[in-house]
Order: structure tokens, then sequence, then C-alpha cells
């Protein structure tokens, strides 16, 4: 890929630049903030990361929406994040109306491009981009469910000492407190995970999961988590641009899958060169039916205060 443009020069967007450069995932990254120094000056601390991690990627920072002309990929990390005590909801409002702007920008400047999704709350930030720019489901897509996967799959290598390398997790859902993690294809060197711990333990580690945002927030107090939810993105980025294929949990567009549609949600999705390609169907069993429908319904709260807010 040549050229990536990441809008919101804050603590997820310019870690999500260092990690992709540092992966040497494309060409050019043009850092973009409503603060023009601020992202002028991360782009620059980053490239001179270059010679010393060995890559060449090129930055460059501004505030100005014309530069991301010929992006062939846009990520959205712009908009507020979470203080101690607020839901991911609470920011709606807020960050869409951030996120109204930056969608014409895009639809304006890099109109062929593909959007990936960060601020929250992402299902929502996500199903609107979609509805506003008319475009198709595969172009826009939100990270969620990689983070919350691979939080899970930490606190499961914390518990039982087993190497992360060999954890296999998959959470789906909404973005949120209603997340689904699907036990059954929870796995250690694909052997289901109760063969290691028990169903008690695994709801605690599930629990830690849903709050492990909160938990970072809590502790940190003046920041929300930004290393792992970067990593997160630039793993969907090596996807796309490598376009492998991979299978990895997406805020996808759902038309009737899951027997839902008309929303934004975290299901397994192939990424690869044209985004989020397919949707992978889950023979679910009627409890992960019910939290999967549970969750949607939540989402389907916040997208109905989004239309009454866009008048959609
Ligand atoms: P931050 O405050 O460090 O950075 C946000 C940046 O957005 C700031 O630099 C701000 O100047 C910029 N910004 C605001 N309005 C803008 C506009 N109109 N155009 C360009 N830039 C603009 O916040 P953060 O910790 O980097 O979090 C960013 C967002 O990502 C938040 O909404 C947060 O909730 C979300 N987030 C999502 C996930 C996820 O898994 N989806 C994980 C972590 C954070």
């Amino acid at each position: 890929m040549n050229k990536i443009t990441i809008v919101g020069a804050g603590r997820v967007g310019e870690t999500t630049a260092q990690f992709i450069a540092a992966k040497d995932l494309c060409r050019e990254i043009y850092l973009m903030d409503i603060v023009e120094g601020a992202a002028n000056g991360a782009a620059l601390d980053i490239q001179q990361v270059d010679p010393l991690f060995d890559y060449d990627t090129r930055l460059f920072g501004g505030s100005d929406a014309k530069l991301m002309e010929g992006s062939e990929l846009v990520i959205v990390t712009a908009g507020l994040p979470r203080k101690p005590g607020m839901s991911r909801s609470d920011l709606l409002e807020t960050n869409i109306n951030i996120a109204d702007g930056i969608i014409d920008s895009v639809m304006k400047y890099a109109p062929d491009c593909l959007m990936l999704f960060v601020s929250n709350p992402v299902d929502i930030v996500t199903y609107y981009a979609w509805r506003k720019t008319g475009w198709d489901r595969n172009r826009i897509f939100g990270q969620a469910g990689v983070l919350d996967s691979s939080r899970m799959a930490s606190f499961i290598a914390i518990e039982t000492g087993y190497s992360t390398l060999d954890i296999n997790t998959m959470v789906l859902g909404g973005h949120g407190d209603t997340m689904v993690p699907i036990h059954r294809y929870t796995t250690i060197a694909g052997i289901p995970i109760l063969n290691f711990i028990s169903r008690e333990k695994l709801d605690e580690i599930v629990e830690r999961t849903r709050n492990g945002g909160a938990e970072i927030l809590s502790l940190r107090q003046n920041s929300s988590a930004y290393f792992a939810p970067a990593a997160s993105v630039t793993e969907m980025v090596d996807a796309i641009v490598n376009d492998r294929k991979r299978i990895l949990p997406t805020v996808s567009i759902l038309e009737g899958e899951y027997g839902h549609e008309d929303i934004a949600i975290g299901v397994p999705s192939v990424l690869g060169r044209n985004g989020m390609e397919n949707i992978i169907s889950l023979d679910m069993n009627d409890e992960e039916m019910t939290l999967f429908h549970n969750s949607a319904s939540i989402v389907n709260k916040d997208i109905d205060l989004l239309k009454q807010l866009k008048n959609l």
C-alpha cells in the first residue's frame, strides 16, 4: 500500500502510526489532527525512529484534509476518549459530530479508500459512516473484537502460564459490556479451554475482559488504553495490506447474518485487500445466540439514538 491516513493524532492515532511504520506496511503515513502542531510533531518524532528500527516509512502531519488525497486506507481515531465512570455510549453525540466532518473530507479527498473506525462508540460510528457515505459495506468497518480477543488471550495466558502464541480467542458482539466471548472457540493449541481451567475461572476472565478498557482507565485515570488498541488496528491493517484473508473479529455491517441487518457489530470477518471481504457465519448454540442478540439490542438502542440525532 502506498498511503495511509490516520485521523486523530492522539494516543491511539500516534501509536498506530508508529506500529504501522515499524512494520513497513505502507510507504507514507499522513497523521492528521485538528491540532496541527501536535500531528506534525508526532509525525516527525516517529519519522526519527526510522534509522534506529530499520524501516523507511515516510510520515507527515498536519490538519489539512486535502493532504489525505490518494490515501488507500483512512483510519479514524479522532474523538474524545472515555473518562473514568463513563460508558462508550456517553461519547456518542460528541464523537458522531466529530466523525461527520471527517467523513465529509474523506468522501471529498479519498473517495476510493477503505475506512477503518476506532473512535467510540465504534459500532455506532462505523454504522453512521456506512449510512452517510452509501458505500459498499466491504469498505467501512471497525476495530473492537481484535482488542477484546487479545485482552482475553492475555488473561488466559496469565492464568494458565501457557504461551499466548498458542491461545485462540474469539470475542464478538458490540464493543461494550455485552461483548460475547465464544467459549467453544477458545482454545490453547487447539484444545478447548475448559480442559485447562474451570468454567468459574473462565467466567471471571470473561468479566475482566468485558471491563478490560475500564480497568486500565481507572488505573491510569487520565488516559484510556492505547497500546493494545493500536496493536489491534495494526493487525487488521497488516491483513488488508498483505491481502492475507485473515478471519478476524471485525465491526461489520450485517445484511441478514446472525439474524440481523442494518447494524454494525462484531462478527468474524475476512480481511483482505478489498477490506471486509466476507462475513463468516458461525453455528452458535442457544446460549451464544442469546448473548449475541442481547448485545445487538444494546447496539440498536444507540443506533436509534443516532437516527434521532441525525434524522436518518
Ligand atoms: P486522544 O484524546 O488521545 O486523541 C484524540 C485525538 O483526536 C486528539 O488528538 C484530538 O485533537 C483529535 N481530534 C478531535 N477532533 C478532531 C477532528 N475533528 N479532526 C481530527 N482530529 C480530531 O484519545 P485516544 O485515547 O487516542 O482515543 C481516541 C478514540 O479512540 C476515542 O474515541 C476512544 O474512545 C477510542 N478508542 C477506541 C478503541 C477501540 O477498541 N475501538 C480503543 C481505544 C480507544
